[in-house]
């Protein structure tokens, strides 16, 4: 059986996704693309911009002319980064994790305007195929075509407490209660907003990782996407 091409991987905030799906992806010999850095990335420059996050048609056509380029990192920006984001040649990556970005990432991502702009770019790298992207809507509007789909869960306490560990991590002093609120805030709005919101695809294995290691994780998605295990739901609760 050969590989599939494209994998996709959805889930709410700290589900895992970035984490194992970069390591799924270095398994694979793939490209990892986390297509929250495109959300992150239009949000953190709109803020620098003053362009209202609150006017859809402002931010619409701010994303039109906004180039944002995602690579893999070069081997002289390794500070644990998975990706390296460009703003008109600008590296921005140090940017996009802040709090004040968090705050308004999922309203500017509910702009139906914003998400067909980004989704189109988005899509484009998807097609080359032998990729790993992780999202909200990779397997439901992305490419839904993606022949191995996957969506992590965890409960809110795991989930917030990952979270908390990987900014106190970076040395940033977040109060955990300022994380969980807005990890649930922002999963409010992804999953109630018209356009795309977060669900699992039909076609998706889900995996709860509450409990997991990640290795644990990595290994369970490597053989369902290898096909070693049955398509459909695999919980490990
Ligand atoms: O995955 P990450 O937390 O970096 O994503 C940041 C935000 O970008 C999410 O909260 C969501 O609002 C938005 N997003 C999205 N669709 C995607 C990826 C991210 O709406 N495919």
């Amino acid at each position: 059986m050969s590989l599939p091409q494209i994998v996709a991987i959805d889930g709410p905030v700290a589900s895992g996704k970035s984490t194992v799906g970069k390591r799924l992806a270095d398994r694979l010999g793939y490209l990892f693309f986390d297509t929250g850095l495109m959300y992150r990335a239009l949000t953190y420059l709109a803020l620098r911009e003053q362009v209202p996050i609150a006017d859809a048609a402002a931010l619409a056509a701010f994303a039109e002319r906004t180039e944002i380029d995602i690579r893999p990192p070069e081997p002289s920006e390794r500070d644990g980064r998975d990706a390296t984001v460009l703003a008109g040649g600008e590296d921005i990556t140090a940017s996009l994790r802040s709090g004040e970005v968090e705050a308004s990432v999922s309203p500017v991502a509910a702009v139906p305007a914003v998400r067909a702009i980004l989704t189109a770019a988005m899509r484009r790298v998807g097609l080359r195929g032998r990729v790993v992207m992780v999202g909200r809507d990779v397997g439901t509007a992305i490419v839904p075509e993606a022949d191995a789909k996957i969506y992590l869960t965890a409960s809110v306490e795991t989930r917030a407490q990952r979270r908390y560990a990987e900014i106190s991590a970076r040395g940033e002093d977040r109060a955990y209660d300022e994380v969980l609120s807005n990890l649930a805030e922002r999963d409010r709005i992804d999953s109630s907003r018209q356009t795309a919101p977060l669900r699992a695809a039909a076609d998706a294995a889900q995996i709860d990782t509450s409990g997991l290691s990640l290795d644990e994780v990595v290994t369970l998605l490597e053989r369902h996407v290898t096909g070693q295990l049955e398509t459909g739901n695999r919980s490990s609760a």
